[in-house]
């Protein structure tokens, strides 16, 4: 994984990709109070122009830009960079589409209207995650999946797949018990975290995810188990 880029004073560049001016600016002066350089586009095209120049260390994308749709530039972002932190910023009406944004690739999502706060915090929580992360280079098995939690993907063969920081930090913490059972509220606990606020929902859809991803038979799973009353458990 590359080095969190920085900008000249050190600061870590955030790219806003969003055509709404108000958010931009109200996001633009919050995130450089916080320390962090942002940038902007209003467009897709320049956002996506910016993301190959300069690297950004994390992506903010609004959903719904003028000349692409958003899930669409979330694809060539992770095509730019495989393990920068995206963001997406979603309309409420656009609720049912979050498990579509992270098969794009997405790392997270807020809701508008947002919280400036709600966002910087889990700003903070992906760097922070992503630093867990490249502090260490395991790569452990799971099935035909040799799972790199390095370069947060999965491969098996010549095929490779992405995984988000959620899937891998899922992952992760169910092989850190060994295959005893974790629960669906300590998985929310200790991978959301307490700056996000998703549902015993938001976990099943992941696992339904990682299934499809993972498992031979994602209906008939042989690596992640539901222990009914309990939660999940993982056999690699
Ligand atoms: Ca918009």
């Amino acid at each position: 994984m590359t080095a969190v880029p920085a900008g000249q004073d050190g600061s870590k560049t955030i790219l806003i990709i969003e055509d709404e001016p108000d958010i931009v600016r109200g996001l633009s002066d919050a995130l450089a109070f916080e320390g962090y350089r942002a940038v902007a586009a209003s467009t897709a095209a320049e956002g996506l122009a910016i993301a190959r120049e300069q690297a950004p260390a994390c992506v903010l994308l609004d959903l719904m830009l003028p000349d692409e749709n958003g899930y669409r530039v979330c694809e060539e972002l992770r095509q730019i960079d495989h393990a920068v932190p995206i963001i997406m910023l979603t309309a409420k009406t656009q609720e049912v589409d979050k498990v579509r944004g992270f098969e794009v690739g997405a790392d997270d999502y807020v809701t508008k209207p947002f919280s400036v706060a709600e966002l910087i915090a889990r700003i903070g929580a992906t760097f922070r995650r992503q630093e867990r992360l490249t502090g260490g280079d395991e790569s452990f098995q799971i099935g035909r999946w040799t799972i790199d939690a390095r370069h947060r993907h999965m491969t098996s063969g010549r095929t490779k797949k992405q995984l988000t920081f959620y899937e891998l930090e899922m992952l992760r913490l169910l092989r850190e018990r060994g295959g005893e059972p974790v629960s669906r509220e300590e998985l929310l606990d200790r991978i959301w975290g307490e700056e996000a606020a998703p549902t015993s929902r938001t976990v099943d859809n992941f696992v339904v995810k990682l299934r499809r991803k993972l498992e031979e038979d994602h209906k008939n799973p042989q690596h992640i188990l539901t222990v009914y009353g309990q939660g999940y458990k993982l056999e690699p």
